[in-house]
């Protein structure tokens, strides 16, 4: 079986140049540039005989299933939208490696005893409405139509209507929803999104699992006075206070393998140079693929927080404002993917996933597996997002050959 490279080094010259910016990518789920990369990769898989349907939120399900057979199909894909501004290869080239292998099952006129399904998920990136994952929530009946009723766009258009002006029909009763019945696992194959295999110098990643996460929002209250005229000592100051709890924050990690900690967004009232800072407010996002880990570095980040605000004399509101559980891959698949992998030459090593994909929502209805190609500098989410083509070509000829080892 063989990867046509002209073919693959094509598609994805099109999908990327159809970009609403010159800089990066940006191809937003439901734009005028997403529905010309959906009507081109549906009409290549039309030609070779796959079933296509589209759901409510704008799933793309297309079926390879030559010999009309009534088993469980196994799913392949991922999606095709960006960020603003984005790169050319998180997500296309998960979707475009499922494309290029179904093509090289129906030339090769591989026999197959499961239908091979690429999925492509709509709005992974929660680009439009502020909420990720909404095509791989709404496949999963994690997410129905009336959240879609309560999630804007930045010009305060409800998604559910937004959507269906795209052209999209709510019919969720007549959805094909993922819940085991008619899949048997799903492989999705995607960048790597940091640097790992990229300092190593290996082709592939083979995912174990996905971390999981907490975000704890700390909410500090003092009292905003003169900065000229009250001294250090009768000062409650918020910022000073959360600033010693974030460096502190920052070592509760340490001597855990691959647990992370991050605060990223503050917001400071009154925001004035020359103001006592009244309220500091900021998030902790706390990570990893251990669930007891994540749990015992929350508690301890709270009690370190309300020390410290207690040692400062200022205020403290503490909550949990999102979360997310550790998600396992299927052992059975990473181990016949791994032996994929040795057996074809292609190096590799066994690695966990930091950010969180549309994979994460199947898994526990169905058995999941991820494959990560290198990002060169570990740079995502930007225009200089990069991927050495032959490692693409590693990736696809692992997902082909594990698929084919599979279904046949
Ligand atoms: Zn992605």
């Amino acid at each position: 079986m063989k990867i046509n490279e002209n073919r693959l080094a094509n598609d994805f010259n099109y999908i990327t140049s159809q970009s609403s910016t010159e800089l990066g990518c940006t191809r937003l789920s439901y734009s005028s540039e997403d529905l010309k990369v959906r009507e081109y990769i549906t009409e290549k898989l039309k030609n070779i005989g796959a079933e296509i349907t589209v759901d409510s939120v704008g799933n793309i399900r297309a079926k390879y299933n030559p010999a009309n057979l009534n088993t469980k199909s196994l799913l392949i894909g991922s999606h095709i939208d960006t960020v603003p501004n984005g790169g050319k290869y998180d997500g296309l080239t998960g979707t475009l490696a499922s494309l290029e292998v179904i093509r090289v099952l129906y030339e090769n006129h591989v026999e197959i005893k499961h239908p091979v399904e690429l999925v492509i998920f709509a709005e992974e990136e929660g680009s439009n409405f502020g909420s990720t994952m909404i095509g791989s929530k709404y496949i999963t009946k994690k997410i129905n139509l009336d959240d879609l009723k309560k999630l804007y766009t930045d010009l305060d258009q409800i998604a559910f209507e937004y959507i269906r002006e795209r052209g999209f029909t709510f019919a969720p009763e007549k959805d094909n929803y993922v819940d085991g019945t008619d899949e048997l696992a799903m492989i999705e194959l995607h960048v790597e999104q940091g640097g790992i295999l990229d300092k190593k110098g290996l082709s592939l990643g083979i995912v174990q699992a996905i971390a999981g996460m907490n975000t704890i929002q700390i909410k500090v209250k003092g009292v905003s006075n003169h900065a000229g005229s009250t001294p250090m000592k009768y000062r409650k100051d918020s910022l000073l206070a959360a600033g010693e709890m974030i460096y502190k924050l920052s070592k509760l990690v340490e001597g855990y393998e691959s647990a992370v900690i991050t605060v990223g967004k503050i917001s400071v009232s009154p925001n004035a140079s020359n103001v006592i800072a009244a309220e500091t407010i900021f998030n902790i996002d706390i990570r990893d693929v251990v669930q007891e880990n994540i749990d015992k570095i929350s508690e301890k980040a709270k009690e370190l927080c309300i020390e410290i605000a207690a040692n400062n004399e200022v205020e403290i509101e503490v909550k949990l404002v999102g979360s997310s559980k550790v998600v396992h891959m299927d052992e059975s698949l990473v181990n016949i993917i791994q032996d994929q992998a040795n057996k074809n030459n292609l190096s590799n090593m066994r690695m966990n996933s930091g950010a969180v994909h549309d994979n994460a929502m199947l898994n526990g209805i169905i058995p999941t597996a991820m494959i990560f190609v290198p990002s060169i500098g570990g740079i995502s989410h930007s225009p200089y997002e990069d991927t050495k083509f032959t490692d693409i070509l590693a990736g696809v000829e692992l997902l082909l050959h594990t698929v084919a080892k599979i279904v046949s």
